[in-house]
């Protein structure tokens, strides 16, 4: 039985959707101006890992996920680069869509562009100011009055009325009711420009805006006269309850994203759709990613101290960014070291050697008895380990002391074909949800495998200096041999 953390109620629980098998899953997108860092692989490879999973034990999943198109540093970076927001937006949407494949993300994604929704974020805003929980800041925009919604903090354990960090940019006005209020929809103003751009740069672009009555966009630089009092642009969190109710409803299953965004973001998301809808609660199940991390701090493009996901494919097969992530539990920190890559390189290694050998194998009538045993408890151990709370690293932990039961049985020779075949399966299917096995297997050769083996053996003996010896033998070869956490892993000079 499946269990997972809810954040919602701090503590594990067992997962019934709200509709038999059909699961509604809605992940934060990213907000698209940039290129995506490995700390945006951490969250999104956990929740590909996470539906994959879910539908391989039956469930119909309904995977959404938002891109932001439209938000201050969009607009910023454009102006930086002179360029128009929209294609910031859209080189860095496509950006974004060629490294999520290339991660190996498999596409069962429902994509929603803000900028397609802005009639649904109107609409939503109009509800939430008949309710009486919104209010008009004038020449500034609606706001969420967090005095009208009594369960604010639910999600967080945070009261906030008077949270200064609850608010972006787009948030601040000396005007608002209480300080943690936040904005619904900004206005435009006729023939203005963006005012954070006039910091940064003498030459500005006009603001984009749109229609209050039709959610249109207006014409990039309307005059005053075409300007319609109301005309703006959505604040921060309400894209995504607009989406989500124009897809799912006013409720679904499962609600994702890292853990920053607990606090405001998805707090500010109950408050919009549970006010509009009197249906609680939002999502069943709230569940959040822990941090990628570089010496000890959050990876993050305002910080500048991010790895892109391009750049470090460069140099890792994508199934190594997989098997690194999913080493650690998906709440939990992962700080990223050079190390830490490489040890999951050479555990991709591991594997794929594994495949390599039984694939090759001849035909061997040796008895498969206990491997039919291993492969029995390997399959429940996996099994376990993902039905509490999708617990990756301990199902990985299972898959590599297969392995090494595996190969040591291959070296005494006890390996049929028969029972060779019944293993890849297995390690197919576990593929099918973790995705770490990569598309070309490329083969070290026999003879340097071999004396890898033998090395590893003398180091096993304390036999160091024969162990350098066999080192040199593999240098000389062409090959770089690297000893990681997961045993060595070698490359091609
Ligand atoms: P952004 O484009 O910055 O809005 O981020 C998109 C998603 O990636 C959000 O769910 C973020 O919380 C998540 N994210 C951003 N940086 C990290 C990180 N360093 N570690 C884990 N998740 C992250």
């Amino acid at each position: 039985m499946l269990h997972l953390y809810n954040t919602l109620t701090r503590k594990k629980e067992a997962f019934h959707p709200r509709e038999g098998k059909q699961v509604k899953l809605f992940v934060c997108g990213p907000t698209v101006y940039d290129y995506s860092h490995i700390g945006h692989a951490r969250t999104y490879v956990a929740f590909d890992v996470i539906a994959r999973y879910l539908r391989q034990q039956g469930y119909a999943v309904t995977y959404l996920q938002n891109i932001t198109d439209i938000d201050d540093r969009i607009i910023e970076r454009a102006q930086q680069n002179k360029k128009d927001w929209q294609e910031i937006s859209t080189e860095f949407t496509n950006a974004y869509h060629t490294d999520m494949k290339a991660l190996g993300i498999d596409g069962k994604i429902e994509f929603a562009v803000t900028t397609d929704f802005i009639p649904q974020v109107v609409s939503q805003v109009k509800r939430l100011l008949e309710k009486g929980v919104a209010y008009k800041i004038e020449d500034d925009g609606y706001y969420f009055d967090l005095s009208k919604f009594s369960d604010y903090g639910k999600l967080s354990g945070r009261k906030a009325l008077a949270a200064d960090d609850a608010v972006s940019r787009i948030d601040e006005s000396i005007n608002k009711h209480n300080a943690g209020d936040f904005c619904l929809w900004k206005f435009s103003r006729p023939g203005a420009k963006i005012a954070l751009l006039l910091r940064s740069a003498a030459k500005s672009s006009p603001e984009p805006a749109w229609d209050w009555e039709t959610g249109r966009q207006k014409a990039i630089g309307s005059t005053p006269e075409q300007h319609r009092d109301g005309d703006g642009r959505p604040g921060w969190h309400i894209e995504d309850t607009a989406i989500t109710e124009h897809f799912f409803g006013s409720q679904y299953d499962i609600h994702g994203g890292a853990r920053d965004l607990i606090f405001p973001h998805h707090e500010a998301e109950i408050a919009q759709m549970e006010s509009i809808s009197g249906q609680v609660p939002l999502a069943k199940y709230w569940l959040h990613t822990g941090f990628l991390t570089l010496n000890g701090q959050k990876m993050s493009k305002s910080l500048g101290n991010f790895i892109t996901i391009r750049d470090l494919l460069e140099k890792y097969d994508a199934t190594a960014i997989r098997l690194l992530i999913l080493s650690t539990h998906y709440r939990s920190p992962i700080d990223y070291t050079e190390d830490s890559i490489k040890a999951a390189a050479a555990g991709v290694q591991r594997i794929s050697e594994l495949i390599s050998k039984l694939s090759a194998l001849k035909a061997n009538p040796a008895s498969y008895d206990t491997i039919g045993k291993l492969l029995s408890t390997t399959k429940q151990e996996f099994a376990t380990a993902m039905d509490d709370d999708f617990n990756t690293a301990q199902a990985l932990a299972g898959i590599f002391k297969l392995i090494r039961e595996v190969n040591t049985q291959l070296r005494d020779n006890r390996v049929s074909d028969a029972a060779a075949q019944e293993i890849l399966a297995l390690l197919g299917n576990f593929n099918q949800v973790l995705g770490i096995i990569p598309t070309n297997i490329e083969t070290v050769p026999g003879e340097i495998t071999q004396l890898i083996e033998t090395r590893e053996l003398l180091r096993r003996d304390k036999r160091y200096s024969e162990a350098d010896d066999v080192r040199a033998q593999i240098t000389a070869k062409g090959y770089r041999l690297d000893d990681t956490s997961n045993g060595p892993l070698i490359s091609c000079k």
